[in-house]
């Protein structure tokens, strides 16, 4: 055995598994159960109380989850995951271990619709407050600190318009506030940017995405860096102090730097129930032993698409960040070197119009809403994923009436180009 640390590639196909003990499978099993024998009482009181790790029911975690989970922390960089049944199911376990009723959370405006939504109305509901930030202008998140701040929320490159975000920056305000940075990593994958080594202390997928990537399978994941103190102040309760549902444990004393992957497990997963299916994980897992073959692809085609269009006379302009000319593209250079992933917007000289009848010409490109498929997707934000919001905030999230937003998929992009071209002159 050589010395050498595992490459990326080499780990998005084997980490966390092993050949099956049992019968020698190649492949990781897909385990279909709900449930799990106990050795006998003494096993089954030890893993209820937390003084064994083992399985107990898949709501709480399952065998082929649990090599996702290795899977995806080993590419993250991470101490530990927790996959659950979607990004949106990852943000509010992610969430619910930080923040009390009449907490707040900073996030960047420039995020994915779905996101908005959930933070603007379910997480009132719950007495979470969202105050947003720009992300282009850091100092609009030190202005937001407040002393109920207990979050800062963004994403790695932003929906809708593929821009990306100073992660280092936003870091430095998130220590200096003695807050976690939770990054959204959808977009970017850890193919392109890994946001712990830039200072994120909390990573969450939409695995639906880039990760699982063939428009198959909902799941999402939540990658504890393991770098944060929880123990600071009072400030976490759920994770600094005796839980009465374990035997008066504290979390952090107990477990150390997965002290929060394991609060998300057993506090998040098991009492709010979104549990990841096996099935779905095991296609997930599928779909990332590729995911650096796919995802240069896919950012191969995305420049030479953003090109095209840039150079089209009936464009008014194309925002991708891997353009010599974009105004991201100095931050492009600095995270995402390999490429600036797949998801960008552009906006037509003909307004709303235009873009609905655009969609409407496309006939290799599926107008529908998704990102990260092996297929290439299409799709007009105002009308549809950004169209809860008024006007001038559809502007400002990088949704205004005359842009379309482009997933590049895996096809040859000759072929794209010819379907854009068509569309565009009908
Ligand atoms: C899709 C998406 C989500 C939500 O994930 P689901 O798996 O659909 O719940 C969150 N963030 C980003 C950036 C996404 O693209």
């Amino acid at each position: 055995m050589s010395d050498r640390l595992p490459g990326f590639s080499t780990l998005a196909v084997h980490a966390g598994a092993q050949p099956d003990p049992t019968t020698g499978a190649r492949a990781t099993p897909i385990y279909q159960t709900t449930s799990f024998v106990f050795n006998d009482a003494d096993h089954a009181a030890s893993l209820f109380g937390l003084q064994a790790f083992g399985n107990i029911y898949t709501r709480i975690g399952n065998p082929t989850n649990a090599v996702l989970e290795e899977r995806v922390a080993a590419l993250e960089g991470g101490t530990a995951a927790l996959a659950v049944a979607s990004g949106h199911a990852a943000q509010v376990v992610v969430l619910q271990q930080l923040l009390q009723p009449g907490d707040e959370f900073i996030a960047a405006r420039k995020l994915y619709g779905g996101s908005i939504n959930q933070f603007t109305h379910a997480f009132k509901s719950f007495g979470w407050n969202v105050v947003w930030a720009d992300p282009d202008d850091i100092a609009s998140f030190e202005r937001a600190v407040t002393p109920r701040t207990k979050a800062i929320f963004i994403e790695s490159i932003a929906n809708p318009a593929g821009s990306i975000t100073d992660i280092e920056a936003i870091s430095s305000v998130a220590r200096k506030a003695g807050v976690p940075l939770i990054v959204d990593n959808t977009l970017a994958s850890p193919y392109l940017i890994r946001p712990i080594d830039h200072g994120a202390d909390i990573v969450v997928h939409s695995l639906t995405k880039f990760l699982g990537g063939h428009g198959n399978s909902l799941g999402g994941i939540i990658v504890d860096a393991g770098t944060f103190d929880w123990s600071t102040g009072g400030k976490y309760p759920m994770l600094s102090e005796p839980r009465p549902e374990y035997h008066g444990i504290r979390l952090q004393e107990t477990f150390g730097n997965f002290a929060f992957a394991i609060a998300c497990r057993v506090l998040g997963l098991r009492d709010l129930g979104p549990a990841l299916s096996p099935f779905n994980a095991f296609m997930i897992l599928t779909g990332i032993e590729t995911l650096p073959l796919r995802m240069q692809k896919h950012c191969d085609n995305a420049k030479a698409v953003a090109e095209f269009l840039a150079s089209h006379p009936a464009v008014a302009s194309v925002s991708y960040a891997g353009l010599a000319s974009d105004k991201y593209n100095q931050l492009a250079r600095k995270y995402a070197p390999k490429g600036a992933g797949a998801v960008f917007t552009f906006s037509l000289k003909g307004g709303y119009d235009a873009g609905v009848n655009l969609v409407s010409k496309l006939q290799l490109f599926s107008h529908l809403a998704n990102v990260g498929d092996t297929r290439s997707l299409v799709i007009h934000p105002a009308s549809t994923t950004h169209s809860q919001l008024d006007d001038a905030a559809k502007v400002k999230s990088g949704a205004g009436p005359d842009v379309v937003r482009l997933s590049i998929g895996i096809e040859d992009k000759e072929d794209l180009i010819a379907d854009l071209e068509q569309a565009l002159s009908a």
